[in-house]
């Protein structure tokens, strides 16, 4: 459980959460759960041929003004599930053939996944667990987590401390991320595989900005760096203009600024990882009011917060 006050993220707001406050990440101790799904969505050697067993986590410590997942993130929705409900959602997705358990953005629920991920081990989860977050989390989160993770997939949203205050409304983004990338490097630094599907290691994710392309070429930098050859590289061109057009860019990532993308990559020598290709249009994006948040061809939902387990 989240001490009290709550210093568990680097927001570090201090609220009572066990007596049922809650702060900027909008949640109280309780572990609260959007949807869960076998995603056909993800990086090839997370997906697999079974697909990733995404857990979506309601509540989240940055205030991404173009959040693709708002409904979760920022606006409440989703339902509480004890320890008993947590590890039968885990071993339903481990029955239906997922290649992972993929924890979407559970930085603000640390301590109370620490134990309900453990007494999941003790009943029979074996598949490898993913820690998938915005990397604005504090070094004792993470260690508390270090025997559980497998794979970290932690983003690397920008190194500019302007952009992550106007856009995240977090300042500290860069040298928090930062350092916390390299913690995770420094615990998997050998990527380890089963055929295609890594079981061990570090992804770092980067969504590229329309508009803002020298913080992409900053990241890319930072990531030849720090971790070519450690980690593997997800440069995503997926940004889909949802938010306050007044804070957010408005726009797609253009065949000019790909064009710029791609020259980067081959002059910094970064090989190992994906680039997606150009996203055209919002269809992808999900809707956590349907059972099926994502499309069919993206997604099997296995339990959905409005209905609970699905039937197979
Ligand atoms: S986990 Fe939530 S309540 Fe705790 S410091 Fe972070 S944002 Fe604040």
């Amino acid at each position: 459980m989240p001490s009290s006050p709550c210093r568990l993220c680097p927001r570090s707001c201090g609220v009572d959460r066990p007596a049922g406050n809650r702060g900027f990440c909008g949640e109280t101790t309780e572990l609260r759960i959007a949807a869960a799904s076998l995603h056909r969505g993800e990086e090839p050697p997370i997906t697999g041929r079974g697909g990733s067993g995404t857990i979506f986590f309601t509540g989240c410590t940055l205030g991404c003004v173009f959040c693709q997942n708002r409904q979760i993130s920022q606006a409440g929705m989703g339902r509480t599930v004890d320890q008993a409900e947590f590890i039968r959602i885990c071993l339903a997705l481990q029955e239906r053939g997922a290649e992972n358990i993929n924890l979407v953005t559970g930085s603000h629920c640390t301590p109370v996944l620490a134990d309900f991920l453990r007494s999941a081990r003790n009943e029979g989860l074996v598949i490898p667990l993913l820690w998938n977050s915005s990397a604005y989390e504090s070094l004792n989160a993470l260690e508390s987590l270090e025997d559980l993770v497998d794979v970290w997939l932690p983003d690397l949203k920008t190194l500019d401390p302007g952009l992550a205050g106007h856009f995240f409304q977090a300042p500290d983004y860069p040298e928090t991320a930062a350092k916390a990338i390299l913690h995770m490097l420094d615990r998997r630094n050998t990527p380890r595989w089963n055929g295609p599907v890594l079981v061990s290691g570090v992804i770092i994710r980067h969504l590229v900005l329309p508009g803002y392309l020298e913080s992409t070429r900053a990241v890319l930098q930072w990531f030849a760096d720090h971790c070519r050859g450690r980690a593997l590289l997800s440069l995503m061109t997926q940004y889909t203009p949802v938010g306050d057009p007044k804070k957010a860019p408005g726009a797609y990532v253009n065949r000019d600024e790909y064009g710029k993308l791609l020259k980067w990559l081959t002059e910094l020598d970064i090989e190992d990882g994906f680039c997606q290709e150009l996203v055209p249009d919002d269809s992808w994006l999900p809707d956590f009011e349907r059972t099926n948040p994502f499309s069919s061809a993206l997604s099997t939902p296995v339990w959905h917060w409005k209905t609970g387990l699905h039937c197979k």
